[in-house]
């Protein structure tokens, strides 16, 4: 199978870039990836254009550029699931998004998809939440629910190409376009155009193979549902039983962390064989191949049945469970109070806020602003404006 070498002379990343780099770039690629992958020098590149530099790639640039940010920093002070007076084994919103980007690469290699873009999309996917998790996203949703409402997939898009400071020269991180619309494709699920990028594709997979396993492995670690009470589930009784095989007489944590891992592996394992197996015999020679295909990066019909059954065991007990739900409640409303104390008094705001609700509105601004802060800085904030 011949495949297909982006042609340097029409690669609009950068004029100025050495054609001995562009030349290593797709020398590399086209040993490594497979022709419907994203290559590097087919990027449309990006809105400000910029030199490029002579040892990282344009989607190296961008994972750097999304780990260099302050948003991205932040997730760290962000909860997943559990809040930090939980414990202390959980994972953060930083954590999962790692947990992610590492699930993606190894898949991405086996795929031969481009790795660079995968890491740069995984780390980036979450970047847009707001404090305490989707009740943060819910609460600021109803704040400009006129406006457009509040979604964490489009704020991550309003982070990086408006709210980072980081150039002189213009706002955002100026990401490359494939990395937007990656975004943009999360934001509008329901959005009937070509389909996106295997590479966006497969992001959107491990972010749901890295959640339902690390939510069993946190549920179960907080002693919030047995690992006895979940083996009526298949996927869990499919792993239990395949851990056994190995480890007879295994229990306590390391039971936990063994069958947390072969929930991991069966689920890798499941989208190699699913979609390794069409994209082995499909001819695809190109992007514009999988742009024009109903064809998706994801589970088998069993695995999807199997995770939908474990998706709803977890949001019955452990998403919706009285701990989560009064901070959820507790959130919410300090979120609403905190934005409409910053509504009243504009003045509150950051001076860059500020000038945003000038040029934007306040309503949108102070959401905005809120949903920048981390979980303690929120808390923080709403102590010392609501007592004030
Ligand atoms: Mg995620």
């Amino acid at each position: 199978m011949v495949e297909r070498t982006p042609a340097l002379e029409t690669s609009p990343l950068d004029s100025q870039l050495s054609r001995a780099h562009l030349a290593t770039i797709a020398e590399r690629e086209r040993a490594l990836l497979a022709p419907y992958a994203q290559h590097t020098l087919a990027s449309a590149g990006r809105r400000h254009p910029e030199p490029s530099q002579d040892y990282r790639g344009a989607y190296q640039r961008d994972r750097d550029r999304i780990i260099h940010s302050a948003a991205f920093r932040r997730l760290s002070g962000k909860m997943q699931v559990f809040t930090g007076e939980m414990g202390d084994y959980h994972r953060t919103r930083l954590t999962h998004t790692h947990e992610v980007a590492s699930i993606a690469r190894t898949v991405a290699r086996a795929l031969r998809l481009n790795e660079d873009l995968v890491e740069a999309l995984a780390l980036f996917h979450d970047i847009g939440h707001p404090p305490f998790g989707h009740a943060g996203e819910d609460a600021l949703d109803e704040c400009v629910a006129d406006e457009g409402g509040f979604s964490h997939n489009r704020q991550a898009i309003i982070i990086a190409t408006e709210l980072e400071r980081r150039y002189t020269e213009y706002p955002g991180l100026n990401l490359t376009q494939e990395v937007l619309e990656g975004q943009q494709t999360r934001a509008d699920k329901q959005c009937k155009g070509n389909a996106p990028l295997l590479e966006v594709q497969l992001v959107d997979c491990a972010d749901s193979m890295t959640y339902d396993a690390h939510d069993t492995d946190d549920a179960v670690k907080l002693g919030w549902v047995a690992i006895e009470e979940m083996a009526k589930l298949a996927l869990i009784r499919d792993a239990l039983q395949e851990v056994r095989q190995k480890y007879t007489s295994l229990t306590g944590d390391l039971l936990r962390k063994a069958l947390v891992h072969q929930l991991l592996d069966r689920q890798v394992r499941d989208v190699l064989a699913t979609a390794g197996s069409f994209l082995a015999t499909c001819g695809w020679q190109s992007t514009r191949d999988v742009r024009e295909s109903s064809f998706r990066i994801g589970p088998s019909q069993e695995m999807k049945e199997q995770k939908a059954e474990l998706e709803k065991f977890l949001y019955r007990e452990v998403y919706r469970h009285p701990r989560i739900l009064s901070v959820r409640t507790d959130a919410q409303t300090r979120l609403k109070e905190l934005w409409e104390v910053y509504c009243d008094r504009p003045e509150l705001l950051p001076p860059h806020f500020q000038g945003r609700a000038e040029r934007i509105g306040v309503r949108r601004a102070a959401v905005d602003y809120i949903a920048g802060m981390t979980d303690r800085f929120c808390l923080q904030r709403h102590q010392e404006l609501t007592r004030a």
